[in-house]
């Protein structure tokens, strides 16, 4: 087994990976690396949505197991909201670190609310398993499936976004969107992870909302993001391209602090 990467690390998927009628309950994570910056961050200004540029990731650096190759765009884009929200805060855990000390301003007295974030918190179970769901709500019956980051991809690029994401997910199309959030909500637990926050100075209670893709974005664009990094680091050392690339993230950072005269 000595032919596997020890970087990989294994992720249980609360709701699970489902392709030709199979469940993926797992699946391996490994670091993101310069390529895989570099593609989001082409992405991104390219005018791709946020939604695609984190499908890109998770293709690239998510696969069914340390054995095999990397899952592709396409199983990516089929991952639920909640699943694909558990593997951002694993690629982050992975390649940045696991904890995360955190500030938010107070929105009663302006103070900065800090915090700690632990990125292993357990994932929630969902009650019943899929991929389709039966609803009966208010007497009436329908069929829906949760939302994929297919959906939020299609719907960033919708007329009207939310319409979209509905009249993607249900067979029927009369059900109130409050109704199916909230049935959404309940399917796929760990799409929206809410953190009660009390500020120190004020006692003010707050709520953040958890985005792994967003962390991750931040911990990307240090030194002004990759296309800088490897602008910095190929003018002060003549270092190639795709050896730059190659560099393991945190001494990366270190070699673009000093080239640029921070020690
Ligand atoms: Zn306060």
């Amino acid at each position: 087994m000595e032919s596997i990467p020890a970087y990989f690390r294994s992720v249980s998927l609360p709701y699970g990976l489902w392709q030709a009628g199979r469940r993926s309950s797992s699946l391996a994570v490994r670091p993101i690396s310069g390529h895989d910056e570099m593609v989001v961050e082409e992405a991104l200004a390219t005018g791709a949505s946020v939604a695609r540029a984190g499908n890109l990731l998770i293709g690239r650096c998510v696969a069914l197991s340390a054995e095999e190759e990397a899952l592709g765009f396409d199983a990516a884009r089929a991952l639920t909201l909640g699943d694909r929200e558990i593997l951002f805060r694993a690629l982050y855990a992975v390649t940045v670190s696991p904890k995360i000390a955190a500030g938010l301003p107070c929105p009663a007295c302006g103070e900065t609310i800090e915090f700690d974030l632990d990125l292993s918190i357990p994932p929630e179970a969902p009650p019943e398993p899929g991929p389709v769901h039966h609803l009966d709500v208010a007497v009436r019956q329908a069929t829906c499936r949760v939302l994929t980051g297919a959906d939020l991809e299609q719907a960033a690029s919708a007329h009207d976004p939310m319409a979209a994401l509905q009249h993607a997910c249900i067979s029927d199309d009369e059900l109130s969107s409050d109704t199916l959030a909230r049935e959404l909500a309940r399917l796929d637990p760990n799409a929206e992870t809410v953190i009660d926050l009390t500020c120190a100075a004020c006692g003010h209670d707050t709520q953040v909302y958890l985005d792994g893709f967003e962390l991750i974005r931040r911990a990307m664009a240090v030194h002004g993001g990759i296309f800088k990094q490897v602008h910095c680091l190929a003018s002060a050392y003549g270092w190639r391209e795709a050896d730059i690339l190659a560099i393991p993230r945190a001494r990366r950072r270190r070699y673009c602090a000093m080239a640029s005269g921070g020690g």
